[in-house]
């Protein structure tokens, strides 16, 4: 069990000079809309594990990740016996171009609450917690291209709507953290 102030120290600075690499690569980059994503998909893989409903995250996440969580419930904490899972902080760790595509490492820090009492006096002495750091690993989905999907003709991003337009039939196409995948996540306890 690690207080508040422990978790502090591994949080590394924030990395703006990583997030202009990785803009260059990926114009559309917006670290608040990857923070937003990671809280939300942190909780959504958990909850889908925990309920043993993996339907609504398959697409989400890579089936070599499911195994690995699969196999190794406790080392995430997969259990209905906690009252509280939330993600305290996101940041970004780096990324790496590779061959295949572009990665981005993302730390996330999962605190599991169990209400031991409920607080029903209000004073929460007896409850316990448990912080984690998850390191996610993202691969950018980047194969929609530079082709209007609407009639295959070049599209021009547009930095200030974060979206793509299409030169001929003016489509729009808005990317945001959709298009993530989730490769990897290793817990840090
Ligand atoms: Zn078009």
């Amino acid at each position: 069990m690690e207080s508040e102030l422990d978790i502090q120290k591994f949080i590394p600075q924030f990395d703006m000079e990583t997030e202009m690499n990785i803009k260059k690569d990926i114009p559309q980059f917006d670290m608040e809309t990857v923070i937003d994503f990671t809280k939300g998909v942190v909780l959504n893989i958990y909850n889908s594990f925990v309920n043993e409903d993996l339907k609504s995250i398959r697409i989400r996440i890579s089936d070599e990740l499911i195994n690995k969580i699969t196999k190794n419930k406790e080392l995430y904490r997969i259990s209905k016996n906690f009252d509280r899972v939330a993600v305290e902080r996101v940041g970004l760790i780096g990324y790496e171009k590779k061959e295949d595509g572009i990665y981005v490492k993302i730390f996330a820090n999962v605190n599991f609450f169990d209400d031991v009492d409920n607080n029903l006096d209000g004073a929460g002495g007896n409850d316990k917690f448990w912080y984690d750091r998850w390191i996610i690993t993202y691969k950018a989905i980047t194969n929609i291209g530079n082709n209007c999907q609407n009639c295959g003709a070049e599209m021009e991003y547009n930095k200030e709507t974060n979206s793509f337009e299409c030169k001929y039939c003016r489509s729009v196409f808005f990317r945001d953290s959709k298009d993530w995948k989730v490769i990897d996540i290793e817990v840090q306890k």
